[in-house]
């Protein structure tokens, strides 16, 4: 009950803030880990519900839509740029004088004579993640077909 009991009852305390502290930092970088993956999930869920339901027009799809044609856009210039085309297919990017596309080997409109070229305009391409050819090929998939 004297003075050492003070002391020690003090120094208790420092070594428990201390810990406590420790524990709360661990605790946070946890929280925020799981937040991350959290959010990562809902991505997922949130790109599979598109894929599922992307001929759907609803607000939140024209949104993606949006954005996928401005990706497209952006694309189209930064092709020009590096002096390369996109593959119609898949939207990466490939050389000019490539005959197929070398991510996803679909075959490239060679440059032929303006008579015997027919612009494909890629019908779903908005639906599609580009870079995702399964997804994509999923998404495709859920069309019914003529
Ligand atoms: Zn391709």
């Amino acid at each position: 009950m004297g003075f050492f009991d003070t002391i020690e009852e003090a120094g208790r305390g420092i070594g428990a803030a201390a810990k406590d502290a420790a524990r709360t930092a661990r605790l946070n970088m946890k929280l925020k880990d799981l937040d991350v993956k959290l959010h990562k999930e809902y991505e997922l869920i949130g790109q599979k519900y598109y894929k599922a339901h992307c001929d759907e027009d609803t607000p939140d799809n024209r949104k993606v839509k949006e954005i996928y044609a401005e990706i497209a856009a952006t694309k189209d210039q930064l092709a020009d740029i590096r002096g390369e085309s996109l593959c119609p297919s898949c939207g990466e990017f490939v050389d000019k004088n490539s005959r197929f596309c070398n991510h996803c080997g679909a075959p490239l409109a060679e440059t032929v004579d303006e008579d015997d070229v027919t612009v494909e305009e890629p019908e779903d391409k908005t639906c599609e993640e580009p870079d995702r050819e399964t997804d994509k090929e999923a998404c495709e998939e859920e069309k019914p077909q003529d």
